[in-house]
């Protein structure tokens, strides 16, 4: 099992968020984490993990996990 996730501000656990639009957020984070066009081309798309966001019941920030 995964440990629990706190949130960094006030360490309440936060709340797992289920996708609807999966691929739109994964084409979303992918991009703004790959600065280069050189570090997509290296990588299969099976190989790409799926970006999970977490929401914090306190303050409503938001982090996303890589899951696959
Ligand atoms: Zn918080």
């Amino acid at each position: 099992m995964f440990p629990e996730k706190v949130c960094p501000d006030c360490e309440e656990p936060l709340e797992r968020m289920e996708l609807q639009g999966t691929d739109a957020v994964g084409t979303l984070s992918i991009v703004s984490a790959a600065a280069d066009d050189g570090f997509l081309s290296g990588i299969r798309a099976d190989e790409i993990l799926t970006p999970v966001p977490y929401v914090c019941p306190d303050c409503r920030r938001t982090l996303l996990y890589a899951e696959n």
